[in-house]
Parts: structure tokens; sequence; C-alpha cells
């Protein structure tokens, strides 16, 4: 198998801010309790654009604070393959198996780490974002032909099944960590503003947790097409149509009992605590670093605000079952499949996606 033996790769690396380039680096080595797998493909996802124009959105997210990126990170963190390499015995089982991945590594020690709040560990080591490696010459991401896996992280998928569809696994945990935040529970109501790929992980996570009906708004077409492709209850065109009072009207006034909100914006959380029912939750996805005023009545009768971050390993398992089970699909999402030079442009692609009828681009290395 020379794909083994290779000792360099192709790989999209962030040069810098608005510098990103398609070029041959070393494959990267792996030490104990990691695996090196080939990539069969993986997701252009919307923090890779902020990544590729000099944001750090991991550590504004789950730090709370801005922290420049290193130089020459390889990007890409949604991301399938096979096992090429392994650099334990405990691993050998999965050499040659297909796997879906979860593309960061917790430390396991920290005070979030033994609380059981893992997915707020500061010292997390994360694919394709740059955080947690110390100082490399190349840090580890999945636009590349190999990149690094954990063993214990990695779980094998049939070999039939599309590896295009395992790569949107890690878009599906944050869907089903965000959809347990919220307590979604049988016969549910739920509203989920913005029905970019977060919303629809949401919405189905929501219906495979029992969710009765999920209304979903967006202003752009395609991705409430998509939204109905994956069974919404009714999708709102929130530049056309008015969303508090639709679902108010759908709901008899009560409102929904968990309102999820990827936008982030004032006027998304102003309308997301107007969509609450009594004892409801809303999920803030899209945490900002301006100041937000609302009345407290807003929150009376048991109403709930909170965020949700990245997700657990439990939350990947899960999801992961009932991917495989069916329960939910990722198939709509997929509008673009590329080849790793076109990467650059398809950056821009995702950044036009109107224009391009864009919702979820696979690069294929
Ligand atoms: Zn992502
Ligand atoms: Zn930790």
């Amino acid at each position: 198998m020379p794909a083994v033996t290779q000792t360099e790769m192709m790989a999209g690396v962030l040069k810098g801010p608005l510098d990103i380039r398609v070029e041959k680096i070393p494959v990267f080595s792996i030490s104990p309790g990691q695996i090196l797998i080939e990539i069969k493909a993986c997701g252009i996802c919307g923090s890779d654009i902020r990544y590729f124009h000099g944001e750090n959105p991991w550590a504004l997210h789950t730090l709370g604070v801005e922290r420049p990126n290193p130089p020459n990170i390889v990007i890409g963190h949604e991301y399938a393959g096979k096992v090429v390499r392994v650099a334990s015995d405990r691993d050998k089982p999965l050499l040659n198996k297909n796997v879906a991945v979860v593309c960061f590594r917790t430390c396991g020690r920290c005070d979030d780490c033994k609380r059981g709040n893992d997915q707020l560990c500061k010292t997390t080591q994360h694919i394709g974002h740059g955080a947690g490696w110390g100082t490399m010459d190349y840090y580890p991401g999945a636009m590349a032909n190999f990149c690094i896996g954990w063993g214990d992280l990695a779980f094998p998928v049939p070999d039939d099944f599309p590896m295009e569809e395992a790569a949107m696994m890690d878009v599906i945990a944050v869907g089903v960590h965000a959809a347990r935040q919220g307590g979604v529970r049988p016969g549910a109501d739920v509203t989920i503003l913005g029905a970019g790929p977060i919303g629809s992980a949401i919405q189905q996570a929501a219906f495979a947790l029992g969710a009765r009906r999920v209304f979903i708004s967006d202003i752009y077409d395609r991705a409430l097409e998509i939204a109905n492709a994956c069974g919404a209850t009714r999708t709102i065109h929130s530049a056309k149509e008015p969303v508090v009072g639709i679902v108010r009207e759908e709901t008899g006034g009560r409102g929904a009992d968990h309102v999820f909100d990827t936008v982030g914006t004032e006027k998304t959380f102003h309308d997301s605590l107007d969509l609450l029912a009594p004892a409801g939750t809303l999920v803030n996805m899209a945490v900002h670093g301006e100041t937000l005023s609302f009345k407290g009545t807003a929150i009376g009768s048991e109403r709930c605000v909170k965020t949700s971050c990245n997700f657990k390993v439990d939350d990947f398992k899960l999801g992961l079952e009932w991917l495989l089970q069916g329960k939910l699909t990722v198939k709509p999402w997929i509008t673009h499949r590329v080849s790793l030079p076109d990467l650059p442009k398809s950056i821009r692609m995702l950044e036009e996606k109107e224009k391009h009828g864009a919702f979820k681009i696979v690069v294929r290395p």
C-alpha cells in the first residue's frame, strides 16, 4: 500500500488572513493514541470562512476571547476517511476501516473536563483550528490527503456508507448537543432561526428526540428547500413573512418550547425571546460581542436563555447512530463536490452561497 509510506502530500494551508494555498507539505506524524486517516471527504464549514478572514471563532465561542491564528494552519475539520496507520496496538483493529471522526481531543484533567463539561475544555487539541498543539510547522487539518485522528475518537462506518455523509458528523453532533442543551422532549414545539447546516442538524436532532413540530426560518431560498427536504413542519422566509406571528398562530398563541438562534443578531435574539412559550428554553448558537438588552419579563414564567458550544463525544455517537439508521439525512445538504486544488475558490463560492446555490461544499482530496 504506497499511501501508507508516502511522506509528502497536498494540503490547503492557511498562511495568514485571506491567503490560502494548496501546497506540498510533509504527511503528519502520529504519536501514541493517534491514527492517520486518508481523507475521503472534508466539508467546508462556515467557520473555515471566518478563519480565512483571520478570525478565530473557536477561541471566541469556547474561551470567550479574541485570539490570533498562527500561520500555516491546514484547515478542515469536517472529515471522514480510511485509517491507514496507527501508533498503538490498541488501534490496530481500525486499520483499513472507514471512519467518522471527532475532530478534537479534550485534556480530561481540567476543571471543565472533570465536571463533565469537556466540550468547554480550554486546552483542547483541535483539527483544522490550530488550537492546543503548541508551535508546529503545519497545524493538522483535513483539507489534505492525510490527517491525524485519535483511535478512541474514530468510529467505523460500513464500507458502503457514503464518506461525504460521514464527513457531516461534526455538524450533526453540534446539532445533537444543541438539541440536548435545549432539553427537547417528546411532543415539543421547536423554532429554529437560521436554516444553515447547523439549523438543519438541530431540526433533525429535535425530531429524533421526539419533537412534534419544527418551524425553521431563513432568508435563503435554497436553505428553506433543504429544510423542507429534511422534514421541517413549516419553513418561513424571514425577509417576506413574520416569523414570530406565524409561529404564534401555528401554536395557538403559546409560542415554541425550544427556540434555537443560529444567527445571533440583535433582531433574532429579540425574536427568539418573543417566540418562547412559558418554561421554554432559548439556545443561542452564535454569541457575539455586542451588548443585548431585554425586559426582565421576557424571561418570566421560567423561561431560560442559554448557549451551546461544540459537542460531547456522546452526542457524536448518538448522531452517528441516527445517521446510520437513516433517522436523519444529510444527502440534501451536499450541493457541490470539488477537488483539493479548488479549495481557495470554493471558500469564495461558499461566501457567495446565494449566487452559487451552495449549502455544503465537500472537498474530495
Ligand atoms: Zn464545522
Ligand atoms: Zn480539559
